[in-house]
């Protein structure tokens, strides 16, 4: 009977505090904003990471998980166009929009905001920095298959670094024009066959790689530390402007992996994401004033961490992912965040919802 009172008393003493404790967290604004997107990655390819290797996965590093969902204004299920526009835009539209609304009006993206407000930006793929989830976030197109369009848009976007592939877009063209040329025009300089580091990377210098013809390698045909060491050489570029900087970083053949319903292709490209995740996670418990955002547009293949089974025996001791389609699927997708305003991501959301949060983590509204 006694021990009653005092229960209620110190539970209202620790809700007590956990009101302001969690004010004061939010309190912090973000000075820079991470954001890393596993294309196609669902929950079943995020598992994959604790499965298929020896290290602790970086997604443990997230003290922050939420879910979003995804359908664009036009279906019930998502492509990556529609998905990153939600994300950088803020607004819902229809599949194949790049930085455009559903009527094809063009909105202000959160990396050119970022930019509007002196902060340094960047943008890394490992598809051709052209393709639909980069493309969202300095491009504005009524269809992601303009390639070409969307590079002619990159020398004038406010982007100051990019890593990718799909070189063929600026001087292959159909037009016959060169947007290297353009690039350098504007102040890039541009290293089309290695990822490296240039002797001295000047803080106001403006940096592109673009590695391959479209989209870089598999991880399982060499494509080796690229994304990893990418998200790193931005970082220490980025970094270098004290206003801060916002970076998006894309695994883009998780999604491939899954349209191929290739397991090995989408645990390598998991893993390789992994890898950058881990990087930007580095970065950002050093800084402490860095918001880092892991997320996908949507999953991929309906992918299942299925037993293996043998002679219509499941084997419970041996895992053999299996997938239930060819394309896009409808599931909730996870949100893992850390650092200031990771607090805004926790709970079940529309996608569109994470440009809010990164917008309010930044100050900017
Ligand atoms: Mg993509
Ligand atoms: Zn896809």
């Amino acid at each position: 009977m006694k021990s009653y009172p005092v229960t209620i008393l110190l539970s209202v003493l620790i809700l007590g505090c956990s009101g302001p404790y969690r004010q004061l967290s939010t309190d912090k604004k973000a000075k820079n904003v991470i954001l890393l997107i596993g294309d196609g990655m669902g929950l079943a390819q995020a598992s994959a990471a604790f499965y298929f290797q020896e290290e602790e996965p970086n997604f443990m590093r997230f003290p922050v998980i939420g879910l979003h969902r995804n359908p664009p204004t036009d279906a019930l299920i998502t492509d990556s166009a529609a998905g990153a526009t939600a994300f950088s835009t803020g607004y819902k539209s229809y599949n194949a929009a790049i930085g455009v609304d559903s009527n094809a009006v063009s909105r202000e993206t959160i990396l050119e905001m970022a930019a509007a407000r002196g902060k340094s930006t960047g943008v890394i793929a490992t598809s051709s920095i052209t393709h639909a989830t980069p493309a969202s976030f300095f491009a504005h197109t009524a269809h992601r298959d303009s390639a070409e369009a969307i590079a002619s848009q990159l020398p004038y976007s406010p982007v100051n670094f990019f890593a990718g592939g799909g070189l063929q877009f600026f001087n292959q063209r159909s037009d016959k024009a060169n947007y290297l040329d353009s690039l350098a025009a504007q102040g890039f300089m541009v290293n089309t066959e290695t990822l490296e580091r240039p002797a001295k990377l000047r803080p106001e210098g403006k940096y592109g790689y673009l590695l391959a013809p479209d989209g870089m390698p598999k991880m399982q045909e060499g494509r080796g530390d690229f994304l990893p060491q990418a998200t790193h050489l931005a970082l220490g570029h980025l970094s270098q402007d004290k206003d801060g900087f916002f970076l998006m970083v894309e695994g883009s053949q998780i999604d491939w992996g899954g349209h191929d319903n290739d397991a090995e292709y989408v645990i390598q490209e998991t893993l390789d994401f992994d890898k950058a995740i881990g990087v930007a996670m580095d970065f950002a418990e050093k800084d402490g004033n860095t918001l880092v955002i892991v997320t996908a547009d949507h999953e991929t293949g309906g992918m299942s961490l299925s037993a293996a089974e043998v002679r219509m025996q499941r084997d419970y001791r041996h895992i053999r992912p299996t997938f239930s389609t060819g394309g896009h699927s409808a599931s909730l997708i996870p949100v893992y965040a850390y650092g200031p305003g990771a607090e805004l991501f926790g709970g079940i959301y529309q996608n569109n919802d994470i440009f809010d949060k990164m917008a309010q983590a930044f100050r900017m509204k």
